[in-house]
This record gives C-alpha cells, structure tokens and sequence, in this order.
C-alpha cells in the first residue's frame, strides 16, 4: 500500500488529463479539452496497429479454463483471448485491438456479473483485477484504488488507516463492478451508496475510428461521465481502471446476528423490520435473509455498542425467541469475519432484484413464506437490505445515475445450487431453481417499484426504467458522447441516443 500525499493528490485532481495516454498526434497536447463534451478527437481517424500487451490467456494456454470462470457457473463462456491488464496502457491496447480487429469485448474486474455478462464467446475479455494499487491520504480522506480491488481488498485497506467507504456485504466482489451500479451495504444508510462516494475515476473510452485514450474524470472534468458512472458505468461507456472516493472515518462497529429457527415469526419479523430497520438510526444497516427454515437478521452499528445495537434493534428482537449474537470491533475484521470462502458457495445462482416503497402488506409476506418453504435448496433465500431515511436518500454533489432514493428497502429471491468444480452437479435442479425464482418474482410484482442494475433482471420488458427510471435518456446522450458506436454493448446495455 502506498500512501498519496495531500500535494500529489491536489496535482491529480488539478491537471486535467495527466495520466491520459493517447495516441500519438491523435489530440493537440495529447490530452482531452476541458469540457463537458466527450473527449474531442477526429471523429474519423484511423489510428496505428494496436498489439494486446499485459497478461494474455488464450484457449490454448494452460489455466484458460480457470481464466475465464466466473464466480457463478450457471454460465460457461469460451472467449478469444482474455487480457489481465497490468497497467492502464494494456487497457488502451486492449480496447484498440478489440476496434481494430472488429471483435466483441467485455470488461471484468470481480467476475459476479450474476447473468455471465462480463464475458463472451469468441470475443475479448478485458479484466482489470490485477490493477490494485491503493493510494489513501487520511488528511484529505480521499483513496485512489485500482479498478481490480474486490471489495476485501478495499475494506482492510481503509481499514488499516481507520476509514471505511461502503461496499457490499460479499468481499469477493469486485469493488469495481459494485460501484459503478450503486453498491449498498451495512454502510449505505450510514455513508449512501458506493457510487455516491466515487468523485473520481479514470476510464479508458473509444477514440476516432478506432482508437482508445484514458480519461481522468472528476466533478469538474467530464462530470456528466461521473454522473453517468454513479450507477451507470457497467460496460457501458469505457474500462474504468481507477477510481477515486471520499472515505470517512470508522472506528469501530458492532454486529449483531439474530437467528429464528423455522418462519413460524415471519410475519411478525419482516413487518416489524420493514416498519423500524428503515426509519432508525442512520448508523444502523440492517440485512433480513428468509431461508427454507430459519430467518437470519445482520446488523452492522457504525461507531456504536453492542448495547446500542440491541436497543434499537429490540423490537425485532422481541419478537419470539431468537438467538441472538453480537460482538464489537473494528470494521475490517469484523468485514473478514463474516465471510464466506467462495469454495464453500454453490456453484450456481440466480437472483432477481427489486426495490420496494411501500411496506410488504400481509399477502405479500405470505408469498414469501410460501415460496420459501418450497425454496428449490437450502442455499436458497430472500434477501433484503434496508434503505428508508439514510444518507442514500441524498444525491452527492454533481447527482448520479442510480435513481433508487425513495426505496424503504431492496429484495431479492436466490436459488443457489450445485456444487463448485463438480461439473453437471447441479443440471437436474436448474429449471426446478429458474423456474421457482420466475414465479417467485412474479408473485411479488404488485409490490415492487424498479430492478438493481448490479442484479440483472434477464427477462424484464423495460429494465431500462426499471434500472435508471428517467435517467435513462440522458444516459442514452452521454453514451452517444463517449461511445457514438456502441462499442461497449451487451444485452442490456446503454444504447446511444441517435441508434
Ligand atoms: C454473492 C453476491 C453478493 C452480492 N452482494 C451485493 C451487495 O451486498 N450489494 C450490492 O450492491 N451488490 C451486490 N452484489 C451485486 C454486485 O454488485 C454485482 O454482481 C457487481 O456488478 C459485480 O461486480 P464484479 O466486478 O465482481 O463483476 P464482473 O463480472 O467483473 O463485472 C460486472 C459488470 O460490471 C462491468 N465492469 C466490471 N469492472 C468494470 C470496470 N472496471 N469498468 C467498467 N465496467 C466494469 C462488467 O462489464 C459487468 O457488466 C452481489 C453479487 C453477488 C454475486
């Protein structure tokens, strides 16, 4: 770890485009203007012969198979060549190559794309997860990481120095990835989303015919592509290779853990948690997970004691008889601790995302109690992430994509099953598990209000407005300033505004 001091990361934020590497006599200077506008360059120039530099797999080399898994197996995809970009100029490269040679890309960095979208048959892969580097200046609270941070990586790196910024409760996943969908976790009411705190980055966009240049993207640089990236920026506008966030100091934090064992409480559980989790102390996160047989309640209290937690966690706690356990430390531990290591997981899981602005009524929580008592494995749940009066509720300066302000809570059924590196283990239940979290979701549609972007909704009619709601056009126009030719599509991606 490296430490940015307060006159290196003033001269970052200052000099516009220092870091931007472009070809050579594409742009006056060799950096963008500053503008609002996209980078400026020729619209029609061809640029020189790119070659891939960095770590290069291809299907022949041994490890292909290990290079190109994603963290859910349910998809199997056989790429070209997959690039571990090892600095932001393979990244260049990289995406000129893609352009030069007509082949489809993707951009990876934590591979939980929870519909395999960060990877392609046939196409190139580009994964950013061997760019971690980590630069923290606590006097000025701002960190400067590499793209290729899992969300781990950056809590015990904050950690370390007494700072935290908000991930995802999942320290595998990509830091990366989380952000630039939102990203909420035991922080989010505390701190606001993961991407509220990003206010920077830089990000490899297309150039002329067929170039690539990295950007540096701030408030005052590109802003609209800092908007767009607040919740916006999956594969959709360039290969963001760093980013920049206000952290804030944490000390300590106490995490409480409630089991009930079978959903005889349910009722009573999920109302009184969507009724108080959401309104109380925006220090307090909370996670309801509603499994086939028991109903687990998190909660994480930032700077606070266990008693507090208890306090106000206690009309919940009320409610039956449930074991509850609790422990105060620091959050990196704490973070580490309740992890679990990816090989344990199921091999296979399909998820679908709704956010909810209004209580559940009775019937809804019904639904859920018998879809879970007809949950396909153990794996499976309902999960949920209370939103309701916390800091997520205000737009960070400059504003962001992510449109989700008014939710009381987020959900999600999950089916996971089969077991990991045992190929075929889990075929016989895959349509059993699909086809339960199709009518599962199904059933609660009367009452949800809008799909996470970070957690795909494969079949949705407008997840357009579902993901973004009316942001969705002046996403359309960034796209159109920073990718006019849809380099960076997949099957729910950003279409430029004039397509
Ligand atoms: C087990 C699990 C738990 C989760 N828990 C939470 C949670 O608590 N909170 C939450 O908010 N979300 C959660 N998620 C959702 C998670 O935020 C998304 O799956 C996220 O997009 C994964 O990012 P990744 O980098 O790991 O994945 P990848 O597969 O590498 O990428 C995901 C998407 O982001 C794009 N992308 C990745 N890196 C870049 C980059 N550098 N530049 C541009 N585009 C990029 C990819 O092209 C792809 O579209 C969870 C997911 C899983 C699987």
């Amino acid at each position: 770890m490296q430490d940015l001091s307060r006159r290196d990361l003033l001269r970052t934020t200052a000099a516009v485009g220092a870091g931007a590497v472009a070809f050579p006599g594409l742009l006056s200077g060799g950096t963008p203007a500053l503008a609002s506008d996209g980078p400026e360059w020729p619209a029609g120039a061809k640029h020189p012969p790119a070659t891939l530099t960095g770590r290069i797999v291809r299907p022949q080399d041994p490890g292909y198979a290990n290079a190109s898994l994603g963290w859910d197996e349910l998809f199997v995809r056989y790429p070209l060549v997959i690039v571990f970009a090892q600095e932001t100029q393979d990244v260049v490269n990289a995406l000129a190559w893609a352009r030069q040679h007509d082949v489809a890309l993707r951009v990876r960095s934590g591979r939980h794309s929870l519909e395999g979208w960060s990877n392609v048959d046939n196409g190139i892969v580009i994964d950013v997860s061997e760019l971690k580097s980590t630069q923290i200046d606590p006097a000025a609270r701002v960190a400067r990481v590499g793209a290729g941070l899992n969300q781990l990586e950056a809590v015990t790196a904050l950690a370390a120095r007494g700072l935290a910024v908000t991930t995802g409760t999942e320290g595998s996943v990509g830091l990366s990835g989380a952000t630039l969908g939102g990203g909420f976790g035991f922080l989010t009411r505390y701190l606001g989303m993961a991407c509220d705190n990003l206010i920077g980055a830089e990000i490899v966009v297309p150039v002329g015919a067929d170039g690539a240049q990295a950007i540096q993207v701030d408030l005052r640089t590109y802003p609209d592509l800092l908007w767009a990236l607040r919740g916006a920026g999956n594969g959709n506008f360039g290969i963001v290779t760093s980013l920049t966030y206000r952290v804030t100091p944490l000390n300590s934090v106490a995490y409480l853990q409630a089991t009930w064992d079978g959903l005889d409480n349910l009722t009573g559980v999920f109302d009184t948690w969507q009724r108080t989790a959401p309104f109380t102390d925006p220090r307090l996160g909370t996670q309801l997970e509603i499994h086939r047989s028991q109903i687990l309640l998190f909660g994480v209290l930032a700077d606070g004691s266990e008693a507090e937690a208890r306090a106000l966690l206690e009309p919940i706690l009320s409610i039956g008889n449930p074991e509850v356990t609790a422990q105060t430390g620091g959050w990196g531990d704490i973070y580490a601790g309740f992890q679990i290591p990816t090989a344990a997981e199921p091999a296979n899981w399909k998820f679908f995302s709704q956010f909810t602005n209004d209580p559940f009524p009775t019937k809804a929580i019904s639904v859920i109690r018998a879809f879970m008592a007809d949950a396909p494995t153990d794996d499976s749940n309902f999960f949920t992430q209370a939103f309701g009066t916390g800091a997520q509720t205000r737009e960070p300066v400059g504003g962001s994509a992510f449109p989700h302000r008014r939710a009381l809570f987020y959900s999600e059924p999950g089916a996971g099953w089969g077991t990991r590196g045992v190929p075929n283990s889990g075929d016989a239940i895959t349509p059993i598990a699909q086809a339960w979290i199709a009518e599962f979701s199904q059933a609660l549609r009367p009452y949800v209000h809008g799909a996470y972007v970070n957690v795909p909704n494969i079949g949705m009619a407008e997840w357009e407005t579902a993901y973004w709601g009316a942001n969705f056009d002046r996403l359309r126009r960034i796209k159109a300033r920073y990718d006019p030719h849809n380099v960076f599509q997949y099957e729910q991606s950003v279409p430029p505004a004039s397509c």
